[in-house]
């Protein structure tokens, strides 16, 4: 479709969101960027964050663990560990694993110290996602 951007977000869980959408922003390693039609084509890796469409006048959230960014002029696909939609997002389910990480973190043995980040990174993310959920 013209002036329009194909959105895809791709997990080894299934895909997530396929969707024509008008404007894409989120947080690459080297920094946060946005995408509209016609963008130079690029690729680049993805930190925990959220990622946010434009669809006419509605933004929507997504959260998005890791992985790759691949841009071109009327596409953008995203490959991640995992992602969940903003209402997707089960929020007791991640205070719970931000509990766990945080126990973990106090006694964290040094081998388990990222892993534990990670994973606290991961549930304040879904967290803040989880509360950009429209309606
Ligand atoms: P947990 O410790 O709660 O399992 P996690 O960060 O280890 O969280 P992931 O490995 O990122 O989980 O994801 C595993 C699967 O569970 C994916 O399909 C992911 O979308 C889903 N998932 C994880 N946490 C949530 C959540 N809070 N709400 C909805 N889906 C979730």
């Amino acid at each position: 479709m013209e002036n329009k951007i194909k959105l895809e977000i791709v997990t080894p869980y299934g895909l997530i969101l396929s969707e024509e959408v008008d404007e894409v922003s989120t947080s690459g390693s080297e920094g946060d960027f946005g995408v509209l039609p016609g963008h130079v084509p690029f690729f680049t890796t993805l930190k925990i964050g959220m990622l946010s469409y434009k669809k006419g006048n509605t933004t929507n959230y997504v959260f998005v663990n890791w992985g790759y960014a691949e841009v071109g002029p009327d596409r953008v696909m995203i490959l991640a560990d995992s992602a969940e939609k903003s209402e997707d997002i089960d929020v007791e389910r991640a205070k719970a694993a931000m509990k766990r990480a945080e126990e973990r973190l106090k006694k964290a043995e040094e081998f388990d110290f990222a892993r534990a980040s990670a994973s606290l990174e991961r549930a304040l993310a879904r967290i803040q996602v989880a509360e950009k959920r429209t309606g």
